[in-house]
């Protein structure tokens, strides 16, 4: 697009709310990608998309990487890695049979409610499952447990009306990358309904998450529009429009500047930005630069935390 005449340009306050963009388990992810292809050569296999970023995706598959949905797509003596979601136990099982060469780019934080979950079912527990019908980390940690030992709970509805053969063994776990506000009223609705229900040990909603959602509460209220940077399948990018939406901000998911639709911006005096965690930080950049173009900026940073999470990368690839 071309630059309009400074004249012409309109003054536009433009709040940007951090923490956004990429978290620790996107970057660990990312970075295995890239190691394995430094460690093995191309090509090297992608169970999934390793984060729901088309950016990041075509970037890696740029560098050798192909990405594919199912295990028996990838030929033999390739190595396979598996995406930050986490994967089902048959999918591991399945590659060990196959003697491949796997790496498993799953989330630490996605790994930890695994463990919780094969933990509750060891102490004879049914266990409740909050998160979203469909989404790849909801099946891998499904897949965590037999068949049967957990039930899916999706909104508050389901949390009045499921029922259990029996209420006193019941615990309750929840994706990583839900509404913590959701979360909460979908809780205590199952804390009414079956008061012994056991909980977590501590949230399984990530920091990240919190943080995200956080300082996007912190700018929407400020804000006529707030464009959250993030892919239509990302479920934390997808929960930061809602967050916006419900501070009273018309509110957008766009992948990239070029997407932006100019009448959006009608009437709007401040906008908001923010990204999701699978979302990094160029893509910002581009969405500042293309408003740029338009209107005289005035940028204004609001941080509400600052992370320092990092995650260690599988030895396989850091030694
Ligand atoms: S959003 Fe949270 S759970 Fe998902 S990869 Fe990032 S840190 Fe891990």
């Amino acid at each position: 697009m071309a630059d309009i005449d400074p004249e012409l340009k309109r003054p536009l306050r433009v709040l940007v709310a951090g923490p956004r963009g990429f978290c620790a388990g996107v970057d660990r992810a990312i970075r295995i990608v890239e190691l394995a292809l430094e460690k093995w050569g191309a090509p090297v296999y992608v169970r999934h998309e390793i984060v729901h970023n088309r950016f990041v995706v075509d970037s890696l598959r740029a560098k050798g990487a192909v990405f594919v949905e199912e295990l028996d797509e990838v030929p033999e003596d390739v190595p396979v890695i598996f995406s930050a979601h986490g994967v089902a136990k048959s999918v591991p099982k399945a590659a060990e049979a196959r003697k491949m060469v796997y790496v498993d780019a799953t989330c630490p934080l996605v790994s930890k409610v695994h463990r919780q979950a094969e933990r509750l079912i060891e102490q004879g527990r049914h266990i409740i499952f909050v998160g979203h019908a469909g989404h790849p980390e909801v099946i891998g940690t499904f897949g965590q447990v037999p068949e049967g030992a957990m039930t899916l709970v999706e909104t508050i509805e389901d949390a009045e009306s499921a029922v259990f053969a029996d209420t006193s063994r019941l615990a309750f776990l929840t994706q990583t990358t839900l509404s913590v506000d959701d979360t909460h009223a979908i809780v205590d609705a199952l804390r009414r309904r079956f008061p012994e229900i056991q909980a977590p040990r501590g949230e399984d909603i990530c920091y990240a998450t919190s943080n995200r959602q956080d300082a996007v509460k912190a700018i929407a209220g400020d804000c006529d529009v707030v464009f959250v940077i993030g892919a239509p399948n990302s479920s934390n990018s997808l929960r930061l429009r809602e967050v916006a939406e419900r501070c009273g901000a018309r509110a957008y998911l766009v992948q990239r500047a070029a997407e932006l639709d100019w009448a959006w911006l009608d009437g709007a005096n401040t906008v908001g930005i923010s990204a999701g965690a699978s979302a990094p930080e160029v893509l910002v950049q581009e969405l500042l630069e293309a408003l740029g173009k338009r209107c005289v900026l005035s940028v204004e940073q609001i941080s509400t935390a600052v992370e320092d999470v990092a995650f260690k990368l599988p030895r396989v690839l850091s030694e």
